[in-house]
């Protein structure tokens, strides 16, 4: 059993000195698309090589801030692409309309690809 909202939030910073965020600490969002494990297991894979080089001391300057510039903007685009499946599953109006015109781009090969 499990429950979950569409609360969409993103840290504005992963690191702040010795603080880290990952996973869903650094950014939730729905679970259309299942794409939250493999977002964080991503930041998890690009900050822990960096973090060993620093406790080993090969860390060249700036290592670690580059966790942040490298997956904030990722998990931000993640965010966006859930944002919009979860407009699309709206029942209002205007998300009908918005999936009835998705659906009729989707005969598209290009659109569909
Ligand atoms: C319904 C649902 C379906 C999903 N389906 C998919 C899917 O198909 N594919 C996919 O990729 N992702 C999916 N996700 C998302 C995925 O489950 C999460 O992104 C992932 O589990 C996050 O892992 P995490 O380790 O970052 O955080 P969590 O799994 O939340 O782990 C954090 C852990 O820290 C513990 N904790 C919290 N506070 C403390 C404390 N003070 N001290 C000690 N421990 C603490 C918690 O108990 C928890 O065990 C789904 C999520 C939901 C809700």
């Amino acid at each position: 059993m499990s429950r979950f909202g569409d609360a969409t939030r993103q840290a504005e910073r992963y690191r702040v000195g010795r603080v880290l965020l990952a996973g869903d600490a650094a950014h939730i969002h729905p679970p259309t698309g299942g794409q939250g494990l493999n977002l964080g297991v991503q930041d998890a894979f690009n900050l822990g090589w960096k973090l060993a080089a620093a406790i080993n001391g090969w860390a060249p300057e700036g290592l670690l801030d580059s966790y942040h510039a490298e997956r904030h903007p990722v998990g931000a685009r993640v965010l966006d692409n859930t944002r919009t499946q979860i407009t699309l599953l709206g029942t209002d109006p205007g998300a009908t309309a918005l999936r009835e015109l998705f659906s009729k781009l989707m005969d598209f090969e290009e659109v569909n690809r």
